[in-house]
């Protein structure tokens, strides 16, 4: 991409890429240290983290503790899980949901005053904080984004679309962002002296997904299209009910409601999940996802069936769901709900340490864009929220004790919303075919020829390159992984067997995989 800028914004302290909860959460936790936020559009309403639903793990209740939680997070995450991150996060988590009280987030209640909690799937105990119901991710990003408007310690800079980082002598300096559209776009190179990337997820590199459009993975593409290391790419989590109206992106149907008693049945009322698994309907997400999706894939259509379990409530107690239903003519009351699995979570990410630290000097990650190891090859539910808010305190602690707040910034320009290209969709049906709950080597080859096309005919552009790196890392680590194991299932190679370790590869490495895939085997299956 062009290097001539249109402005240069210097600021002082820490640039925060991304205005989700975690970008917000470590911008809080930094002040007085000063942040500027940037972001594709307007804090608190942008990113998954307005979307979600059921709200945050942390062991609270009287008969909870950490340690339930980190073996419930360890059986989860199929062997993968890094054991001193998730016990990090398990131990830290009450001290986080005290935070969010003191910003204001309104938890749902008891009678008592206690903090109202939930069980979700996986979770041996009910420790899941929420808002009325199904509001948590609104309202805890709502409360996040009120109280950094009011900081004067942090700048929001909002509809900036960033394409690529800033290195200087080996060490991230920044990021070039786009602002406007068309002949009217400009570019501004935004440096500082620690790099922040809060970027969120993937899911709309798929077809079918619960993410918003902005989550589509392109500040992790960017961040190793700079040579970053990348963990567990891989390993994708898809949401087993995404409500199957025909709608993108696909409303969810909370786990929640399963944890309330919802049970999953074929067209014909045959309640199946009993058959697959001791747990049922309270089984780990990849287990219930494959089984709808085989349901699927055999002829069936899948339902949720709220009736007995929520009836007359459900209105009350899951208002963003009864509104999806609503709007699409289902009435969760009186008939069960279409489902199918859609893509919804990125276990990968940025590899970064107990301090968010990348392997880019000068370069933190935080949230969904960042692989601290804690999900392992599968998310337990409730358990990304807190992941954000656990290591964006840890970022905004170590960015405080190591660097030094430099000269103060120049007068930003103001930006038009931008208006940033969609994913290809030829891109997002190879991801959602090939790359998708069930894969195969073939599928797996046809999907990085396809990238490799599509990177041909970019032009440079460099939005569309961040995506299909992206694309590629998932894509070759997936080929790599010749196993089965959490939300990876090669039906090549149904067992478990390399001894849970992690994925850790560069866009160079996927390259490589990409290369070295016969010529044969790439075009062995359309994509
Ligand atoms: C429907 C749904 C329900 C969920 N429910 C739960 C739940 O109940 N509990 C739970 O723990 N997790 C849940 N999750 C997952 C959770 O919401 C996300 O993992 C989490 O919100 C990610 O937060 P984040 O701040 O890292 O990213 P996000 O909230 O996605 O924010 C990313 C930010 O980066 C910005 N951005 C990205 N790329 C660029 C760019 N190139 N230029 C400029 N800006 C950019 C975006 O505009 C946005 O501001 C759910 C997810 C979904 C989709």
């Amino acid at each position: 991409m062009s290097r001539q800028v249109d402005n240069v914004i210097h600021v002082p302290g820490a640039l925060i890429l991304g205005a989700g909860l975690a970008g917000l959460f470590t911008a809080l936790k930094l002040s007085p240290f000063p942040a500027c936020i940037v972001a594709g559009a307007q804090a608190g309403t942008t990113g998954s983290s307005v979307w979600a639903q059921g709200g945050i793990a942390a062991a609270i209740g009287p008969e909870d503790t950490w340690t339930s939680h980190l073996a419930d997070t360890l059986a989860a995450g199929a062997g993968t899980t890094d054991r001193d991150i998730a016990a990090v996060v398990a131990s830290e988590a009450h001290t986080r949901i005290d935070d969010l009280l003191r910003y204001g987030a309104p938890f749902d209640r008891n009678a008592d005053g206690s903090l109202a909690l939930a069980r979700e799937a996986a979770h041996s105990a009910a420790r899941i904080v929420h808002v009325s119901g199904d509001r948590a991710g609104a309202e805890v990003t709502r409360c996040l984004a009120d109280a950094a408007i009011a900081e004067p310690s942090i700048d929001i800079l909002e509809g900036f679309h960033a394409l690529e980082l800033a290195m200087e002598a080996g060490r991230v300096t920044g990021f070039f962002a786009r602002y406007g559209s068309g002949a009217g776009a400009k570019l501004v190179l935004f440096r500082a002296p620690a790099i922040i990337f809060a970027t969120g997820g993937l899911g709309s590199i798929y077809a079918v997904t619960t993410n918003p459009p902005e989550s589509r993975g392109e500040g992790l593409g960017m961040v190793a299209r700079a040579g970053a290391i990348i963990a567990d790419p891989e390993f994708v989590q898809f949401h087993p009910t995404a409500i199957a109206v025909g709608r993108d992106p696909a409303p969810l149907a909370t786990e929640a409601l399963r944890g309330e008693g919802a049970t999953l049945v074929d067209e014909t009322g045959r309640r199946f999940m009993t058959t697959v698994h001791a747990a049922a309907e309270l089984a780990p997400r990849d287990v219930v996802a494959r089984a709808i999706h085989r349901e699927i894939g055999i002829g069936h259509r899948v339902f949720l069936d709220c009736r007995a379990a929520l009836g007359a409530k459900f209105a009350e107690h899951f208002p963003t769901v009864y509104a999806a239903c609503i709007s699409a003519g289902v009435d969760p009351t009186a008939q069960p709900i279409p489902v199918a699995p859609a893509a919804h979570y990125h276990m990968g990410g940025i590899a970064s340490d107990t301090n968010g630290r990348s392997s880019l000097p000068g370069l933190w990650a935080v949230g969904e864009c960042a692989s601290t190891g804690l999900h392992g090859a599968n998310r337990l539910a409730s358990n990304s929220l807190l992941e954000a808010l656990v290591f964006g305190a840890r970022v905004a602690d170590d960015v405080k004790n190591s660097v030094l707040i430099t000269a103060t910034r120049s007068e930003p320009p103001a930006p038009t919303r931008f208006a940033a290209p969609a994913p290809p969709q030829i891109l997002r049906e190879t991801m959602a075919k090939n790359v998708g709950l069930e894969r195969d080597a073939d599928g797996l080859a046809a999907a990085l020829a396809t990238i490799g096309s599509l990177e041909r005919a970019s032009g440079g552009e460099p939005s569309l390159l961040n995506m299909t790196a992206t694309a590629k890392l998932v894509a070759a680590a997936a080929l790599e992984r010749r196993e089965s194991r959490g939300a990876h299932f090669r039906l090549d190679y149904p067992q478990a067997e390399k001894s849970g370790a992690r994925s850790f590869l560069t866009l160079a490495d996927a390259e490589k995989i990409a290369a070295s895939v016969p010529e044969k085997s790439r075009t062995a299956r359309s994509s």
